[in-house]
């Protein structure tokens, strides 16, 4: 990897079994191309990485575990691509379970041959209570010709084939679920795969796929999420039953967050059914989505390392995400000025210099790397509603970035509507500039923002989880838990310096927070600056 920050906070104590002297690890992170890489997946990959690059100097492998024709796509394995790259990721190769099809195949006739699979024919549902109840099936002592001569039916994805499955000879009842004749094989004979066209009719099963081409392409060591702990042991009864080289397992936490789907079931519904505008809506959690929101690469390659490899599974929230990548935006995040446009109060400045003055200023008080701004310097500003409607009479307060100044009049027109009844709102005020006076001894530093400016306009949009349950349960229906209210775009105008932002800067509009720029102001549209949480609050 080569975007990789020093100190990105992992877990340094905590490593493989009996790795040597490392250099022959070889671990793989497996993505299903079925949509876009979540932060879930982002922590699998990254793991991998970690191991395979940074703990080790071994090798990391990339698998597009497509053995799924229905639900895969070649945009969402190009997306994977991008995001792997954009993550500093970067495998030493890149293969398709796909690609083993024929050693997969003939995996399973040797399987059948040694008498460690056979052909099934039972009703889906009846197969799953013989399961629960460790009942054998009628077919699992069928000869080994039946059983060869099904499977080819099945190969041939004819009407007698379609009947059957090969499940393997593991056992009836162990206690262990996992290992009651698994489904090895199905067949699936309308179906066209995105690679293999329509050569094969029949697919092999994830857990039959794994051990074998983890063991063909050699790698020493499969992570796994904890949920996979019951299938351990079948994954290592597939590599003896058929001498194959062994591969260790090796288990880590799946990453949750609260209010948060990381099913690309579910997040597939919500990106199809039109809730959020695309896989990369900074709602979305995905690799793209974050980022959109404003999450750096280094912020969450620290988070997702620092958690280490934990077994503890927790429903994370987001402060903590949110507060590492804080720590990241801080010092690179330039200062700005933006004032609602539905709230702003036009004010004069008693004292200003004639005319009109710009100065240049850092962009970053502390970090004056980042550079300088203009701030234009005049006797008409804008200044916040709710900021002028906690005015008194000759109140001193401080002007962000100029001074001091008193409170000499305040116009105010009496809202009918407003509630509670009699508030009022401040249609103009008059500040006399007191420049001798103390900052340190006023309580309102308030934002302002001279006319006499090119004052560009902006939507500020804030975000909400799509969820409104903590965690959704199996059985909990989706639309019944969406948050119907997600977005919230205020107007507002900012200064002449916004004009000249980019796509994907990260800034700070004074008193506002950290937004990220998602598109920039051109040809007199607005640009729109999404806000980035820093942990305090959501
Ligand atoms: P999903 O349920 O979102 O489809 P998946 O496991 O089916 O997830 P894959 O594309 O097969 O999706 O996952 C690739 C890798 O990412 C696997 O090794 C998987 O264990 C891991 N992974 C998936 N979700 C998470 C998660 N929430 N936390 C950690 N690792 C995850
Ligand atoms: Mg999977
Ligand atoms: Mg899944």
């Amino acid at each position: 990897g080569k975007s990789k920050e020093k100190d990105d906070g992992a877990n340094y104590d905590i490593g493989l079994q009996d790795v040597g002297d490392g250099t022959g690890i070889v671990t793989r992170f497996p993505p299903e191309p079925s949509g876009y890489l979540h932060i879930g997946h982002a922590k699998a990959a990254l793991l991998n990485d970690y191991f395979a690059h940074e703990k080790y100097k071994g090798t990391l492998l990339l698998r597009f575990d497509d053995t799924n024709p229905i639900k895969e796509k070649q945009e969402f394995q190009d997306a994977i691509v991008e995001d792997l790259a954009l993550m500093g990721i970067t495998a030493d190769r890149t293969s398709y379970t796909s690609d083993y099809f024929q050693e997969l195949y003939e995996y399973c006739v040797e399987m059948i041959k040694r008498g460690k699979a056979y052909a099934d024919d039972t009703a889906q549902e009846k197969m799953r209570q013989e399961r629960m109840d460790g009942i054998p099936s009628e077919r699992r002592d069928s000869s080994i010709e039946d059983n060869l001569a099904r499977f080819e039916e099945m190969k041939k994805g004819t009407e007698e084939g379609l009947r059957w499955c090969i499940r393997a000879k593991m056992s009836v009842d162990d206690p262990n679920k996992a290992l009651r004749d698994p489904v090895i094989y199905r067949c699936s004979p309308d179906q066209s795969h995105h690679r293999t066209g329509d050569t094969w009719k029949i697919y092999p099963t994830y857990d039959f796929c794994c051990p074998i081409v983890d063991s063909i392409e050699g790698v020493t060591h499969a992570l796994r999420t904890t949920e996979y702990n019951d299938r351990d042991a079948q994954y290592q009864w597939f590599i003896k039953a058929l001498d194959l080289r062994g591969v260790y397992n090796w288990g880590f936490a799946r990453l949750n967050f609260v209010r948060t789907l990381l099913s690309k079931r579910k997040l597939t519904r919500i990106v199809n059914e039109g809730v959020v505008d695309g896989w990369d809506d900074a709602r979305m959690p995905t690799v793209r989505g974050v980022r959109r929101r404003g999450v750096t690469i280094p912020a969450l390659r620290e988070f997702i390392l620092k958690q280490g490899p934990s077994k503890n599974i927790v429903n994370q929230d987001w402060y903590a995400f949110w507060a590492t990548n804080k720590k990241h935006i801080d010092p690179i995040a330039a200062r700005y000025t933006a004032i609602a446009e539905e709230a702003k109060v036009t004010c004069t400045i008693v004292g200003a210099r004639e005319g009109v003055i710009t100065e240049e200023k850092d962009k970053h008080a502390k970090y004056t790397n980042l550079g300088k701004k203009k701030v234009v310097f005049s006797s008409s500003v804008l200044l916040e509603q709710a900021d002028a409607a906690s005015f008194a009479q000759d109140e001193e307060i401080t002007l962000m970035n100029w001074g001091n100044a008193i409170v000499r009049k305040i116009s105010h027109s009496i809202n009918p509507l407003a509630k509670p009844s009699g508030l009022k709102t401040v249609t103009g005020l008059e500040l006399e500039l007191h420049l001798q006076g103390d900052v340190k001894k006023t309580s309102k530093k308030v934002t302002w923002l001279s006319t006499d400016q090119n004052l560009i306009p902006v939507e500020l949009v804030d975000f909400d989880y799509l969820i409104t349950k903590d965690k959704l349960e199996e059985d909990d229906r989706l639309e019944d838990f969406l948050n119907k209210n997600t977005k919230t775009v205020t107007k507002a105008v900012a200064d002449c310096n916004v004009a000249e932002l980019a796509v994907d800067d990260i800034i700070q509009f004074d008193r506002k927070g950290y937004f990220r720029i998602d598109k920039a102001f051109a040809h007199g549209e607005a640009a729109v600056a999404f806000n980035i949480p820093t942990g305090k609050s959501k």
